[in-house]
């Protein structure tokens, strides 16, 4: 049966393909009931994770004692062990699967949902917090009780067909992995447009849909699929007449991104001469290849946590350095600016042990420099690693959610201790390696100047200004048709801070959402913005813009509009720029 189910575009262009389902760990384990015959077979299924599990944590303590790792790691692997050993967990399910015939994964769910309702009546804060490490080894057993035939490849589907990923949630540590598989388009039920769920799939340019609701249950494995990604709709078993429609517009898209190729030897400059900085966010070294394929002046953001995801054991300050320097190498003398660690909200790594998501509320709790000034010997790891990379490239340092002078203060400590450390080792690097600030939080643009006074340049975070300014939670899809650039006191915080960069001379760029977004070109260069940072493939579009512009015309439209008191207004005006 033909339907549709409406969410938000986040990732544009369309999609034709075949559901595959995707649980994320325990939020969607199936449920079923078995029949008498098959409960011993599930019974070893559920006794056979277990094996795995214990068999990848001997792994994990072999590598504890390894000279240099850290002492953390053992800890975890003894916490989490004991864990997996409790009757509690390792037999009562299976009690469970024989009485009421559950399948293992529900059975071992059930269990862990009763364990964790009697941590929570503990009232010392330590022992309650334990039951994230329960958690996370029920996570472990239910990924191994997943199994290979639940994980997606490499090849895609041996009919050739697209795959579209269908899922309840994907955290951006899940939706990373999309980069290394052939995966056609991907829809949530949950989800904001900026959430970095969004923004990882903007930039493997996937057409996507977050924030549909009822996706993963109505959608079966194998469904014929559309997603329109530039409208947010997701069409179910379309009709002849619908997926002959879509295939026609699919490849008038495709027409369409392949005439603006013929723009990427193009210079971006105004019609009235002024030069555009356009450059490039990534995620991971392997993003370099889009990046060449745009052309972009240089890495505006590169975002380095994702080094930090899908793994058990923190990156060591070689690995680090490899990465960075790689980056570094391959720009060839334009600028690579790398962001510290912004570890926190919606963005966690085992390897840190989810400490950084246990907090009532994370986007507001210990994130990005918050979190690397309280762990002064992760982020100090980093900054050697930034420096010495520095020696190979144009590098920038980049700090994320600065909002107090005294932070700015720690981390220009942090860095001159790392200089001195690598000094003293006669380790090469660049001595006037750039020190930028993040403004994100609205504190920052209201009170710049001593952010102008300390650091040499200043990048506009804007997904986050935006959730700030507006008190709303950018990966909550409850509250996303809130989250408006236009909003007046956006767009004032976002040009008071550019223009009060261009007065002290300091290099200001905007790399959220809203410098990729071509509908907001013109008004970023009537503010007075020069730099621009996004994801490479959003990166020709804003070129036409740009050399479809006069920057001159624009400044004075664009300082009537930030008048305007009535979002609709803006936006009118705004369109018509
Ligand atoms: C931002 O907040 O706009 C930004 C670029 O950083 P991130 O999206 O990684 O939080
Ligand atoms: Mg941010």
């Amino acid at each position: 049966m033909t339907f549709s189910l409406h969410g938000l575009a986040v990732s544009s262009g369309i999609a034709i393909g075949r559901a595959h389902l995707v649980s994320h760990a325990t939020l969607e384990v199936a449920h079923y009931q078995l029949r008498e015959r098959d409960i011993p077979r599930e019974i070893e299924r559920f006794e056979a994770a277990f094996a795995v599990v214990k068999t990848d944590l001997g792994s994990l303590r072999k590598e504890s004692v390894v000279p240099g790792s850290p002492s953390e790691l053992s800890a975890f692997v003894d916490i989490h062990s004991l864990i997996l050993d409790d009757p509690l967990l390792c037999e009562l399910p299976k009690d469970l699967i024989r009485t009421r015939r559950c399948n293992a994964e529900w059975a071992l769910v059930q269990q862990m949902e009763e364990l964790v309702a009697q941590f929570d009546e503990i009232e010392d804060s330590y022992l309650r917090e334990r039951k994230h490490d329960v958690v996370q080894v029920v996570e472990r057993v239910l990924k191994a009780l997943l199994g290979k035939q639940r994980k997606l490849t490499r090849r895609g589907r041996p009919d050739g067909e697209l795959l579209i990923v269908v899922a309840h949630d994907l955290s951006p540590a899940d939706t990373i992995q999309f980069k290394n598989l052939e995966i056609g388009g991907f829809v949530t039920d949950l989800g904001g447009a900026t959430s970095h769920t969004a923004i990882v799939a903007r930039s493997l340019a996937i057409p996507a849909v977050v924030g549909l609701h009822h996706a993963r249950p109505l959608v079966h494995e194998d469904d014929m699929l559309i997603v329109d990604g530039t409208r947010g709709v997701l069409i179910v078993e379309p009709d002849a007449r619908v997926l002959e429609e879509y295939r026609l517009r699919k490849s008038e898209l495709e027409l369409e991104r392949s005439k603006l190729k013929r723009l990427k030897t193009a210079r971006a400059v105004t019609l009235d001469g002024v030069e555009i900085s356009l450059q490039a966010n990534i995620e991971l070294p392997q993003d370099l290849v889009q990046v060449k394929n745009v052309d972009a002046a240089g890495i505006g953001l590169y975002r380095t946590e994702y080094l930090f995801m899908n793994r058990e054991t923190l990156p060591s300050e070689n690995e680090q350095f490899e990465a960075y320097r790689a980056v570094a190498k391959a720009m060839a003398g334009r600028p690579v600016t790398i962001r510290s660690l912004d570890i926190g909200a919606d963005k966690t790594s085992q390897a840190l042990r989810g400490t950084e998501r246990q907090a009532p509320n994370p986007a507001l709790g210990l994130r990005a420099i918050r979190y690397c000034l309280a762990e002064p010997q992760i982020f100090i790891t980093q900054l050697r690693a930034i420096l010495r990379a520095s020696h190979y490239g144009k590098v920038r340092l980049l700090v994320p959610m600065l909002a107090h002078v005294k932070e700015i203060e720690q981390t220009l400590m942090m860095v001159w201790l790392a200089k001195e450390q690598l000094r003293a080792e006669k380790v090469k690097f660049d001595e006037n390696i750039e020190v930028g600030g993040m403004i994100e939080i609205p504190a920052a643009a209201l009170a710049l100047t001593p952010f102008l006074k300390r650091l040499h340049f200043l990048s506009i975070g804007t997904n986050d200004l935006i959730q700030y300014t507006l008190a709303i939670d950018r990966t909550d899809e409850a509250v996303a048709h809130l989250y408006d650039p236009l909003h007046p006191a956006v767009l004032r915080l976002v040009s008071q801070t550019i223009q009060a960069a261009n007065r002290a001379e300091t290099a200001v760029a905007v790399c959220g959402e809203m410098a990729g977004d071509p509908l907001m070109t013109r008004l970023l260069i009537g503010m007075g913005l020069r730099q621009f940072s996004m994801h490479p493939s959003q990166l020709l579009e804003v070129k036409h813009q740009v050399v479809m512009a006069d920057a001159e015309q624009l400044a004075l439209k664009v300082s009537r509009i930030l008048r305007l008191e009535e979002p609709d207004k803006i936006r009118e005006q705004v369109e018509r720029l």
